[in-house]
This record gives structure tokens, sequence and C-alpha cells, in this order.
């Protein structure tokens, strides 16, 4: 048996005006043919699937055809688009004949002036491969689905988890295709689109409502003839036409089945549509203030604004300007994105002070530059080896580790992981001990950092990734949508015509 293989993700955050472009890509590697099982053969969503392959017993031999990673950001560019396209015809068209392809998207991706990045490449996908092979999709949760995804995709499977597990995603993915191909699973799915969106404070699958869903989706699939029920709160910064939460269910064969599953899966979202919109983040100066005067560090400070890990451009100083002014006792590590500053400091040189504005560069609609005087520490740059889910290193362009009086600074070219990972500090010869508390860009991705973490504090600050949903420019996401709109006639919105069988 004989099965392709293609992973392509990026999720794409539209209020950060800068483009995703081939280089984000290329920062942490796109890799085509054999060379892809040799680096992410034991990590990874294609980790997961060559595990699946492995424990089935089964003679397949997979063929990969191109893996491609950018962390979140805005939407990439058409050239990476049309880049992608060329990369998948050239791959399916000269493989030979294939029983089955893996196709592992994020789901979230927008290009310039293509809303269904994902509905694209399923859709060239079926154009080759014809209607009779089965094409498995594996998504992130944050997924937007859309009726071109449903429409040229013979299963689907989602992250079961955030943070995300995407080995299992892998694993559960190509064993699903497995039941297809080998024990003559007949899929059919029903999918609901959910006219809400969520701030993403209440995302974590380990508590609250965001648990009770996918427990619930779990508690689904114990029948056998489940073969899949995913939930899909899509990320709350993707403004595209068919925008909104979702949720799928895959059965072997009984259509009835999946649709009954869909509607109580789509109800219980809707019944806990106030649930997911309960704030937990505090003032940006009472963050600083609760981390400050924390017994012990290490204090992370979330700053949803800017998260990187959600798209945002990095290039936040609301914390860095509030610990400044408040005139913390703590020291603090912050990540910053700013090719501009990083080019000035390196033609200052290494034990330099220097004074120049920071912040502000890629998203001004957030931030305005603030001038600060410091230290310049360190520069650096190169592949970073990382301690990572799916990812072993990652180049962040050229870095500078500089120094603004209680505030060790981690300016790169890149966004990379922004600071989200120790080892990025590590890697430039900063001792984590030596501080109180250290500023992510994230909303979800604290497991990094959890290990040497006393608390968590989420800072209310704005930005791309703001959990005020409210005051984002919105343009196109289909109205109304729950918080923006009061909806009271939901339910009529689940059998609406196209929002049934893919
Ligand atoms: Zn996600």
């Amino acid at each position: 048996m004989r099965l392709a293989l293609i992973h392509i993700a990026q999720e794409t955050n539209d209020f950060n005006p800068v483009l995703t472009t081939l280089a984000d890509f290329e920062a942490f590697g796109i890799h085509e043919g054999a060379e892809i099982a040799r680096h992410f053969g034991e990590i990874g969503q294609i980790g997961g699937h060559y595990a699946a392959i492995r424990e089935s017993g089964l003679d397949i031999e997979t063929i990969p055809i191109i893996r491609a990673w950018a962390v979140a950001g805005g939407r990439i560019s058409r050239e990476a688009f049309d880049y992608f396209q060329v990369k998948i015809r050239a791959g399916l068209e000269t493989i030979g004949p294939i029983d089955g392809l893996v196709l592992q998207l994020h789901g979230a991706c927008a290009a310039e002036g293509i809303d269904d990045v994902e509905g694209e490449q399923a859709e060239l996908c079926r154009q080759i491969l014809g209607p009779d092979v089965p094409i498995l999709l594996g998504l992130d949760h944050h997924a937007n689905v859309t009726q071109k995804i449903m429409a040229n995709c013979t299963a689907i499977v989602g992250h079961r988890t955030q943070p995300h597990d995407v080995f299992d995603t892998g694993k559960i993915g190509t064993e699903v295709l497995l039941r297809i191909l080998t024990e003559k699973a007949r899929p059919v799915m029903a999918w609901r689109k959910i006219p809400l969106l969520s701030h993403q404070e209440q995302f974590l699958t380990s508590k609250g409502p965001m648990k009770r869903w996918f427990d619930r989706a779990r508690a689904l699939e114990a029948d056998r003839r489940v073969l899949q029920a995913s939930n899909y709160p899509m990320q709350p910064w993707l403004d595209v036409a068919e925008g909104g939460w979702s949720t799928i269910v895959v059965t072997d064969g009984d259509q009835a089945l999946a649709e009954a599953l869909a509607d109580e899966l789509a109800d219980l979202a809707w019944s806990m549509r106030d649930d997911f919109q309960v704030r937990e983040a505090v003032t940006v100066d009472e963050a600083v203030h609760k981390a400050d005067a924390a017994a012990r560090g290490m204090v992370v400070l979330s700053d949803t604004g800017d998260t990187v890990f959600g798209g945002a451009a990095g290039d936040s100083n609301l914390i860095l300007e509030a610990i400044l002014r408040l005139g913390t006792k703590g020291r603090a590590l912050i990540p910053l994105i700013s090719p501009q500053a990083v080019q000035v400091l390196i033609a200052a040189g290494e034990g330099t002070e220097v004074t120049l504005p920071l912040g502000g560069d890629a998203a001004p609609a957030f931030f305005a530059p603030l001038t600060v005087t410091g230290t310049v520490r360190r520069i650096g740059g190169g592949a970073i080896p990382l301690a990572f889910n799916h990812q072993a290193e990652v180049d962040m362009g050229r870095v500078v580790v500089f120094d603004v009086g209680p505030v060790t600074l981690l300016i790169s070219e890149l966004r990379g992981v922004a600071g989200n990972v120790p080892g990025v500090y590590e890697a430039f010869g900063i001792d984590l001990a030596g501080y109180k508390m250290a500023v992510l860009k994230t909303a979800s991705n604290f497991q990094y950092f959890a290990p040497i973490t006393s608390q968590v504090i989420r800072a209310d600050t704005r930005g791309p990734g703001q959990s005020d949903v409210f005051t984002l420019p919105w343009r196109r996401i289909p109205r109304p949508v729950y918080p923006l709109e009061t909806i009271s006639d939901w339910r009529a919105h689940s059998s609406q015509p196209g929002a049934g069988t893919g």
C-alpha cells in the first residue's frame, strides 16, 4: 500500500498587517521528499503518522511530498500560496498510483486575496487524485472549516487538546485512514457552523467550558461507529468570509447518526457561549504589580494582545513601558521583534549604551514607539536548538540581548517562537534563574515555561491578538456572530442549506 503525505501549516491573524512570506516558512525549514522523514519522522504530526504506520504492522510505503510550517502571523503572501500549489501539484502528479493521501494542514490560513487556503489546497488534491482516493485531513482545532474543505476530504480529524498534541493528531488521522483502507470503513461526515467567536482566555481544554465540549467529543468516539468527533473553536483573529466555530462528526456509514451527533456538539457549544466569554486578564499595571509582589518567580505575564503564537507581530512595548514606569524590583525577560532595532544595536556593538525607540514597527494601529536607554549585552543569531513539540531548531534571524533597567530584552529580526521557549534565552547565555518574570507572547502555550513557572498572569493588552474582540476592525466575517451581536434564534442555522453534509 502506498500513501502520500503533505504537511503545510500556518495560522493567520488578519489584524497583523505584515504578510507571512516564504522566508518565514524557511525560518522553520521547508523540506521535500525523503528528507522529511529524516527530520520529522519521530516528532510532530508527521511523527504521529509514522508511529501509526509502524504500530499497524502493515506493509505501507509513505511518500512524503512537502513539509512547511510557519509560526502564526499575517496572511501568507500570494507567492507563498502559489509556491505550495505548485509543489502539491508536482508532487501528486508524479507520484504514481496511491491508496490514500494524508493531508496535514492548519485550517485557519488565509492568503493575499484568498480567505480559504486549505479549501483551495484540498480542492487541488481532489482534482488531481480523482473522486476515489481517500483524503484524510488533519486540522488544527482553531481551524475555520469551510464548504470547500468538507467537499474535498474523505474524513477529518482535529487536535484534541490546547496546547496541541500534534503527534496525537497525526497518529489518529492515519489510524482513521487505515480503517478506511484496510477495514473497509465507509466514512460519512456531518458538520455544523456555529455563529460564535471568543477570545482565547477560555481556550485551554484542561478546564472550563472547552474541557466540557472536548470531553463530550471524546465520549461520542467511544461508540465504534463514530470514527471521529472534532470541535473547532476558530482562533479569534481570522476575518474571513466563512469564519466561525464548527464541529465535524465522521461515522462509519451512518449519516443520520453523524447528523444527530453534530447537532448535539453544536448545541453544547452554543449553550456555553457565555462561559467562553469569561475574562481573566487584569490591567497591564495590575499584572506587573502582582508579578513584582509575588513571593517567587518565575511569574509568566501573558501578553495576549501581542501573541506571536496567535499571529501577532511581536512588536508590543506595553508591558515594557509599564515595568519601566512602575520601577519593579524584580527583573523581567521580554522578547521583541524588531529588525530595525536589531540593525541599530548591532551597528552600536556589544557593551555600548544606546538610546533608541522600541516597539510599534509592525502594528502601528496598536503600538507607538517608546524611547529607552540600555546596554547591548550580546549579539548573535543563526539556528537555535529547541525543545519544541514539532521542531528541533528555529532561525530567528539576527538577535540582540539588550538590558534596559530591570528588563532584559531579546530582540530578534524574525518572530520564530518569540520568547515562548526558555531555550531561546539560554541559547544567548541568559540565566533564567536571575529573573522574576517573563513576558510570553501567547495566550495558551505556557507549557514550555511550565517547569519553572510559579504562576501565570494574563495582562489585558491590546494588539492584533487582543481578548477584546469587540473593537477589532472586522470586515469579512459573516454577521451576525455572537458575541458581536445578540442572536436569539440560532438553532435554525444548523439545518440551513449547506450546513449539513459535506
Ligand atoms: Zn491551534
